[in-house]
């Protein structure tokens, strides 16, 4: 999976000012500033920006081996004397509509779905948390209790209201991906009216109040009518590009197989005989792991 790095992830927040060498994660609404190169993504060092660009409010991020990230964004609406700071960079839709990824040499400013698939994985990983970081820094501008503008804080990664004293901590909201066993058949569903066409896992987001496992329970019920029994803990995976902790679980099913489709949610919802089960799934995430997983015999 995309976040199973070969070298170390070191994000605990510390008081540091980007160096020349510091990669320079610049981030806008819509992408991330890079350099596509063969279908690989690399980011700019500090010391290779403009002043201008220099001169944008700059946060460290995390450390990746021994590389040390720092992020700048600007956020729409606050003025055009800041958009008049970023670097010139065409919009990622004119390199989407080449149909291919140019060669390098130039910046262009890429979004999620476009740079997803591509490589190395440190910095398509990079990309992806500071996407999230992007969001929530966005996100507690000013505070959700008095409306007064937000700072950040001295001593840890949170945003603190001056005012009236809110702390505000990274967002991170726990869902669970399911997979649900009958003998040889795995329970595979479909998204309504979503982008994503490909078969799924049942998942869903924990509610306030309930334990993970009953996660599981509640969203197999509500999407399809199925009981479940027998809960296996399988992995975890960041999933940054929604601010989510997915938690892999898989189960078996108890009593009846007969599937009622929560309409709202689900297009299709079926049981597969692992020969069945197509086996297109990307690398990057956890759903399609477990599908491969269970199609190749590897679930026990
Ligand atoms: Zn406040």
């Amino acid at each position: 999976m995309f976040q199973d790095l070969d070298i170390r992830y070191d994000n605990a927040w510390r008081r540091a000012e980007p160096s020349a060498d510091s990669v320079a994660l610049i981030r806008r609404e819509d992408g991330i500033l890079a350099e596509l190169t063969d279908g690989r993504l690399a980011f700019p060092r500090f010391g290779q920006l403009s002043p201008a660009a220099r001169g944008l409010e700059w946060r460290y991020a995390f450390t990746l081996g021994e590389e040390t990230y720092f992020l700048a964004q600007w956020e729409e609406g606050t003025g055009p004397e800041t958009a008049d700071r970023l670097p010139d960079a065409p919009h990622p839709a004119q390199c989407a509509h080449r149909g291919s990824f140019p060669q390098g040499g130039r910046l262009w400013w890429v979004q999620s779905k476009e740079y997803r698939n591509l490589g190395p994985k440190d910095a398509v990983f990079a990309a992806a948390v500071s996407e999230s970081l992007h969001r929530w820094y966005g996100a507690t501008r000013f505070c959700g209790r008095c409306g007064k503008p937000m700072t950040d804080s001295d001593t840890e990664r949170a945003r603190v209201c001056p005012d009236c004293g809110l702390t505000v901590y990274p967002k991170i909201c726990p869902a669970v991906i399911v997979a649900v066993t009958h003998g040889d058949r795995l329970l595979l569903t479909k998204y309504q009216g979503r982008a994503f066409k490909r078969y799924a896992l049942v998942a869903g987001f924990a509610e306030i109040g309930e334990s993970i496992e009953d996660t599981v329970r509640r969203e197999v019920l509500e999407e399809t009518g199925l009981r479940v029994k027998n809960l296996r803990y399988y992995k975890s995976q960041p999933w940054v590009f929604t601010d989510s902790l997915l938690f892999g679980f898989r189960c078996e099913l108890e009593g009846s197989d007969e599937i009622t489709i929560q309409q709202s949610e689900l297009s299709e919802a079926g049981w597969y005989r692992r020969e069945e089960i197509p086996g297109d799934y990307s690398g990057i995430s956890l759903t399609g792991e477990m599908i491969e997983r269970f199609k190749n015999g590897m679930d026990d």
